[in-house]
């Protein structure tokens, strides 16, 4: 008997049928001895529509409020899960957040989990089967707290953690991790195991079957995780802490992500400790700068300095730029219409030439490359968004994963 979180997310609960057949997999497992936690997304879509709902009161939204109504999506699935559990006759019962309770910590919307109690859960899975919404806590004064978009796999994660489960099956509309988005990509190949390091850079930079803090969570925890599909029975994608990585591929997947924007500062004075008058007042206000580069001067007085942030950081951005009194420069260019494609692979570490032949690549496919970034296991670039699934092909093409 093994004891199991199963996590379904928001198209694997998107219609009452697709419910129904959830709860089928749920039963089978139960019938098999097996005690489950399911975790449960909203049903596809509906988080979306919340939202746009509380634009249509005020672009900003109280964040106490849009947590309460958020974390609604959830819990409407989980007591149809529950419902629709009972009707195959199987015992079965929904926890609310503040019920279990799950404990977080952090701001509204981007809170993380820290706690939650067990006992009365365990006690019930000698029973039936416990349902829990996905994405969701309460603080410590007791208000309903949101854990990030996507966050019902953190919420899975976490529960592992917490309730030392034998498992975490992460349900979803592919069946498994690929090379890359197999629904942009349909060569993309099915990756059956890998490592939660490359996991979290292709979660990271965009390959969002899995979010990028829910992979953390299971790295620093050693959690394994399987992705797998709700819809066939084939075998899933492992990710964990497997010591004997493939190395003979130099990459293991492309990641691409429309959510940077770029921004030049051109004619900026070049004397020390204008860069670092520059981003100071971005490091108060939060935002996160990704690449950043610096012209060589040619007249050894002012340089053009580039950097990439979130696109939704943009507008900020630009007025803390032109508010700092510090910097002197000529004028300040933004393009939104960017993408950032990325080749991921612990391989990279071990082979020589990666990068040339990604600029190469790109190149043959004439596609300019406004900023390039690096890590040991990753290397991005900033293209125009237009370019952006000619270039993952492309990586995709010579890098072998076809
Ligand atoms: P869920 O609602 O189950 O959490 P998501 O929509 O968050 O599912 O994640 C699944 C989607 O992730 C897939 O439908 C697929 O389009 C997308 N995806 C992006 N990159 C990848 C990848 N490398 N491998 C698998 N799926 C990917
Ligand atoms: N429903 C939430 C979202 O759409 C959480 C999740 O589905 O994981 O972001
Ligand atoms: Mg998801």
């Amino acid at each position: 008997m093994l004891k199991k979180i199963l996590k379904f997310g928001g198209t694997s609960v998107g219609t009452i049928e697709r419910i129904q057949h959830v709860a089928k997999i749920i039963k089978k497992e139960y019938d098999f001895g097996n005690k489950v936690i399911a975790i449960v997304s909203a049903m596809s879509g509906k988080t979306n529509e919340l939202i746009k709902m509380s634009k249509s009161i005020d672009e900003e939204f109280d964040k106490r409020e849009l947590d309460v109504l958020l974390s609604s999506g959830e819990q409407v699935t989980a007591a149809l899960l529950a419902g629709a559990l009972k009707r195959l006759n199987v015992k079965a019962k929904s926890w609310l957040n503040w019920q279990v309770p799950i404990l977080t910590e952090g701001k509204h919307f981007n809170s993380r989990i820290v706690n939650a109690r067990t006992n009365e859960i365990d006690n019930f899975l000698n029973e039936g089967i416990a349902i829990i919404p996905g994405f969701q806590g309460i603080s410590k004064n007791g208000d309903i707290t949101t854990i990030g978009r996507g966050g019902s796999d953190a919420t899975a994660v976490a529960l592992a953690k917490i309730f030392k489960t034998d498992s975490c099956e992460i349900y979803t509309d592919v069946d498994g991790v690929y090379s890359s988005d197999p629904n942009k990509i349909p060569v993309a190949k099915k990756i059956e195991k890998i490592s939660y390091d490359e996991m979290l850079e292709l979660s990271s930079l965009g390959a969002k079957v899995m979010q990028p803090s829910a992979v953390q969570t299971s790295m620093i925890y050693k959690i394994p995780l399987e992705v797998r599909s709700t819809f066939t029975d084939r075998k899933g994608t492992r990710i964990f802490d497997h010591e004997n990585l493939d190395y003979s591929k130099s990459v293991t997947g492309v990641a691409y992500s429309k959510d940077d924007a770029k921004l030049t500062i051109i004619g900026v004075e070049d004397k020390p400790g204008v860069a670092a008058n520059l981003f100071e007042p971005l490091n108060d206000a939060q935002i996160n700068v990704d690449m950043v580069i610096q012209n060589i001067s040619s007249d050894e007085k002012t340089t053009d300095i580039t950097f990439t942030i979130k696109r939704v950081d943009l507008l900020k951005t630009k007025k803390i730029l032109e508010k700092n009194q510090n910097i002197k420069y000529k004028k300040i260019t933004h393009n939104d219409k960017v993408s950032k494609v990325s080749i991921v692979g612990a391989g990279m570490v071990s082979t020589p030439g990666v990068t040339y032949k990604m600029f190469k690549g790109l190149a043959e496919s004439k596609i300019n490359i406004l900023a390039i970034s690096t890590s040991e296991i990753k290397l991005s670039v900033i293209i125009n968004e237009e370019n952006t699934l000619k270039a993952v092909k492309k990586l995709h093409t010579i890098f072998d994963l076809d």
